[in-house]
């Protein structure tokens, strides 16, 4: 389990950016595009919120 995810996506509601941090109580990964992954540019995190950025 993964106590702390490193996030580097500042536009997520969830992202503490000035720490590059998820501050989410879990996550949600998924293959991009619904395609079996095969490498890490290939997934997705579906608990993505847009922030008022
Ligand atoms: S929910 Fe996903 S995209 Fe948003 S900060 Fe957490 S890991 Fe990053």
């Amino acid at each position: 389990m993964a106590l702390d995810v490193l996030c580097e996506v500042n536009s997520c509601v969830h992202n503490i950016s000035n720490e590059n941090k998820c501050g989410a109580s879990q996550i949600y990964v998924v293959n991009h595009k619904e395609k079996n992954a095969s490498s890490s540019a290939e997934t997705d995190c579906k608990t993505f919120e847009p922030s008022d950025l």
